[in-house]
């Protein structure tokens, strides 16, 4: 007999991810060697080296045959410096998504909203917790679509990812206080690219129960594969979705990292101010290209759309081993394409290959 998943799971189809080439490996299709990766908005740069052996260091001294700190004090005490906030404000999770997850499942009695397009995780996770979910497009110009939000009354989260993923705007900070003050919902802004537009809603937090905050060290800190992010938001709903939090659900490894890469966060100031100014300039390039018309992005990866068929350049980018995100009929957008910002190096291969490929159309 075969054993059947829940309905609404059986339709969902799995989170795609392109399989990762690792540097200097063969891509999926064994074309080429992928020479830069930029489909996941991780940052190009690993922890410094010497950041990197103080973790190896406090690794040794532990004990790999016991469970690690279920409530992850010493990270989250770095990190409640890091805010401003007390400890009781905060939790951490094995990523941000696993804190989207917590939410959904402690907070989700019948609708979840978001907009597309955005980050894929709301709506998979808002189905898989049984929930409704309700996808309003966003406007033209990407801004948010207020009077729809505000007519779902029995939504019970809103997510919004400020800077957006895929499309890399901030929203207006008028259109999002009004959503916080004029809904009964709770709303979680997704700041996983925070650091790249310098703007944050963690001021307001004291001043709305209904706001929840995310911050991921994925992207700007540069420790994806560590999986370390956090929850920000009132102590009463730190204290609810605690009680469905798995027990040690941060390992030993990423709460050592994650706390030494915040003691030593000086290191992000240097990368962060590459990373940005390389992100304006690969929007001037591509401004420059014809047939690509890119969105200005205030996160880590720029959104652009091609004049033809974007399935095709974006094969010919993976033969030529530049891997991208393919977005085209992703939430509404066609012919579009995503591109993370590398190394200086990166992001000129992904520029010379684009030219070539225009070059080769003519
Ligand atoms: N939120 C947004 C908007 C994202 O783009 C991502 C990652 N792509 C996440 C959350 C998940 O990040 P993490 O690695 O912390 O799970």
């Amino acid at each position: 007999m075969k054993i059947l998943p829940k309905k609404a799971i059986s339709r969902l189809n799995p989170y795609k991810v392109c399989p990762p080439p690792l540097h200097g490996s063969a891509t999926p299709r064994g074309t080429s060697q992928c020479m830069a990766k930029l489909d996941a908005n991780e940052s190009p740069y690993d922890l410094p080296a010497e950041i990197k052996r103080r973790v190896f260091n406090e690794l040794k001294r532990l004990s790999f045959n016991r469970y690690p700190d279920p409530d992850a004090l010493k990270l989250r005490t770095a990190f409640s410096k890091k805010v401003k906030l007390p400890l009781k404000w905060i939790t951490a999770g094995n990523g941000s998504d696993e804190l989207i997850l917590y939410l959904t499942l402690t907070f989700a009695k019948r609708k979840v909203l978001f907009f597309s397009p955005t980050f894929a995780m709301y709506r998979v996770i808002g189905i898989s917790c049984g929930a409704k979910a309700i996808n309003i497009p966003l406007k033209t110009g990407f801004r948010l679509p207020l009077e729809r939000i505000l007519k779902q009354k029995d939504a019970s989260i809103i997510f919004i990812s400020s800077p957006n993923n895929p499309t890399g705007n901030c929203f207006s900070k008028d259109d999002i206080l009004n959503i916080i003050k004029k809904t009964n919902a709770m709303v979680v802004l997704d700041e996983a690219y925070a650091e790249f537009c310098k703007d944050s809603f963690l001021p307001y937090l004291k001043r709305f129960k209904n706001l929840v905050i995310l911050r991921t060290f994925s992207k700007a800190f540069g420790l994806a594969g560590m999986r370390v992010g956090f929850m920000i938001s009132h102590p009463y709903i730190i204290r609810e979705v605690n009680k469905v939090r798995l027990p040690y659900n941060l390992g030993l490894f990423s709460q050592v990292a994650g706390r030494v890469a915040l003691e030593k966060s000086h290191f992000l100031t240097r990368s962060l101010r590459t990373i940005i100014s390389e992100r304006e300039r690969v929007f001037e390039n591509l401004c420059r290209l014809n047939g690509i018309y890119p969105y200005p992005s205030q996160a880590n990866f720029i959104l652009f759309k091609t004049c033809s068929c974007s399935d095709k350049l974006y094969s010919y980018l993976i033969k030529n081993g530049v891997l991208v995100r393919n977005l085209n009929g992703y939430g509404g957008l066609k012919n579009c394409l995503r591109v993370t910002i590398g190394t200086k190096m990166e992001n000129d291969l992904f520029l010379e290959r684009l030219r070539s490929y225009e070059k080769k159309k003519r």
